[in-house]
């Protein structure tokens, strides 16, 4: 029997409220806020993904699904979703757009990972991306968009971590820092913390570890080697969420698992869980765009998992409103009368009311309790008598109860 691909799956009908109501909060937030919606390719030319997100990280080196076409171009699944939306930025000239250009994205993403419970190879993932200002108003807008995002779907019990990395200027005192304190502890460090140290030494800050974890408690912190332009970016965002009301943590072990981040990190957990399950988070990467060939624009924006919302939503016991369903059955006996069953039902269809028809040669009592399954709330049946005068006969689903309804008024008793 064929099974959809490890880590994989379908999404059945009876989960798709779910994803109709997150993608719905997430359209209305992102109108609220002035963000317009973007969708590029499922793949793109893997050197975008290599580039951008960095050769040293776990992505890049065990994560890509990377193939050559039958023309020879390399190509990698989208692994995640900020590079695509700057290639679009530069190849459609949406610098010459009023700045910042602001774009969401509901995407599936694909990462060769080992699948367990909210981390699967293919997951869904809603952003946003502000490009082309570096006022940190606009970190804070970002952070409230998503913050905001997780209110409306009713979310509680999260927390925003929050750091700042510094930027091509200061990052480099800030890692010639971090490598001399983590050499005099080499001994102790697993054996992964041994080779990020000589190749993405931030990448120690969050391994999770217990022993790494200990060191890396102790270890530099980069606010505490900022230059003085990150330092005060970092405090005018602070004093923005403070304006907007949003509780966060300054946490110095927050770095992110890809390279192109500067300046502004963050993150959103649920409290009770912590790091292991986190539900979203993005940044500042105002090198990014320079990187794939634009001109220096800076830029930040955020990802946030859809399965993962789903996970949380069940576990605070939220659930989705039901999808609009077809409230009227159509039941028949006799070939006569499922002939007049199906122009009925193509009448009332084209007046707007849903409807399911009866199919194949069923029992009434087979008809009806088929209606019951659908929760439906009429069930309209039609017989020879019907037939000859022009009625049918409308079941109340709730109380049982039955009545003769000239068809001629049958969309009318049906509102
Ligand atoms: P990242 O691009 O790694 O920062 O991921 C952004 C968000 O996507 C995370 O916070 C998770 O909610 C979600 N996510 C990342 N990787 C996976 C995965 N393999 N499976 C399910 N969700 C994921």
């Amino acid at each position: 029997m064929y099974q959809a691909p490890r880590g994989t799956s379908d999404i059945l009908p009876e989960e798709q409220p779910f994803w109709r109501y997150i993608e719905q909060k997430a359209v209305n937030i992102c109108q609220l806020y002035g963000y317009e919606r973007i969708d590029s390719p499922a793949f793109e030319d893997a050197d975008i993904f290599i580039r951008t997100i960095g050769e040293e990280t776990d992505i890049v080196e065990k994560e890509m699904y990377t193939f050559e076409d039958r023309g020879g171009n390399k190509l990698t699944l989208r692994p995640e979703g900020t590079a695509p939306v700057c290639r679009a930025y530069i190849e459609h000239g949406l610098h010459n757009l009023p700045q910042p250009v602001k774009l969401y994205y509901i995407t599936p993403i694909f990462r060769y990972e080992r699948p367990q419970a909210g981390r699967y190879r293919q997951h869904y993932q809603f952003g946003c991306e502000a490009i082309g200002d570096a006022d940190p108003a606009l970190d804070a807008e970002v952070i409230d968009v998503a913050w905001r995002f997780f209110a409306s779907l009713g979310l509680r019990q999260l927390s925003l971590q929050l750091n700042s990395i510094g930027c091509k200027q200061c990052r480099p005192q800030y890692l010639t820092a971090l490598k001399d304190y983590y050499a005099k502890y080499h001994r102790d460090l697993c054996p992964d913390c041994k080779t990020r140290l000589k190749r993405n030494p931030l990448r120690l800050l969050d391994c999770k570890k217990p022993g790494c974890q200990q060191l890396a408690n102790l270890a530099p912190k980069s606010i505490d080697h900022l230059c003085p332009q990150c330092a005060e970016h970092f405090d005018r965002l602070k004093r923005y969420l403070g304006l907007l009301e949003i509780p966060f943590e300054v946490n110095h072990r927050l770095v992110r698992g890809l390279d192109y981040y500067t300046r502004t990190v963050f993150e959103i957990q649920p409290e009770a869980e912590g790091a292991q399950n986190t539900l979203g988070g993005g940044g500042r990467y105002d090198d990014l765009i320079e990187e794939l060939g634009g001109k220096p624009t800076p830029a930040l924006g955020f990802a946030i998992g859809i399965e993962r919302i789903i996970l949380n939503l069940k576990k605070q016991g939220i659930s989705a409103p039901p999808l609009p369903q077809p409230q009227v059955f159509i039941a028949y006996i006799g070939d006569d009368a499922r002939v007049e069953a199906i122009k009925l039902a193509a009448r009332l269809r084209q007046a707007g009311t849903g409807v399911i028809e009866a199919i194949g040669n069923k029992s009434l009592k087979a008809q009806l309790r088929q209606a019951n399954t659908l929760n439906v709330r009429h069930t309209v049946i039609i017989g020879e008598d019907e037939i000859k005068t022009s009625t049918v006969i409308l079941r109340d689903m709730t109380t049982g109860e039955q009545k003769t309804v000239p068809v001629s008024e049958l969309s009318e008793s049906l509102k």
